[in-house]
């Protein structure tokens, strides 16, 4: 547990190993797609890499690199922009005073981020509920996870 909150609280390491995986996975784009069984290799590498490290809940739309590498789907209210204005003064979730609030820790790994920290700017569109389940990193490379809800300004 604690080489975990290690490694959450380093987020620099993070965003190098992201920047990497990304540069390593793109010239592989056109044969990534949704189905199948590459898809399920890449559900199973993602459940057991980004589930211990952030405790990931697969919505299929990885924004931790505009998060400050802290998923925003462990915050109870899922918001995907954040803080809600209920932090308690101690900095504590006002759902669940027993644990900090998830935008807080965003904000502040977001600051030891050079490349991607200032992403947290970012006003981030509604979760897509139906990609729930699926690889982020598929959806990012085919650009499902990009698709903008239908009204929402890019
Ligand atoms: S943002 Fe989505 S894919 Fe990324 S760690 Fe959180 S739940 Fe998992």
């Amino acid at each position: 547990m604690r080489i975990m909150s290690w490694i959450q609280n380093h987020p620099r390491v993070l965003e190098v190993v992201y920047s990497r995986a990304q540069a390593a996975l793109r010239p592989f784009r056109r044969w990534l797609r949704r189905g199948g069984t590459i898809e399920r290799v890449f559900i199973v590498g993602e459940i057991a890499t980004k589930g211990p490290i952030f405790d990931c809940r697969m919505c299929g739309q990885c924004i931790l690199h505009s998060t400050g590498m802290t998923c925003p789907m462990t915050c109870p209210k899922t918001m995907r922009n954040g803080p809600c204005g209920g932090v308690r003064l101690d900095g504590t979730c006002e759902v669940r005073p027993e644990m900090p609030c998830v935008w807080l820790q965003a904000w502040e790994r977001s600051k030891r981020m050079p490349a991607f920290g200032d992403e947290i700017l970012l006003l981030q569109p509604p979760v897509d509920r139906r990609l729930e389940g699926t690889s982020a990193w598929i959806n990012e490379a085919t650009g499902e996870g990009a698709r903008m809800p239908p009204g929402w300004g890019a």
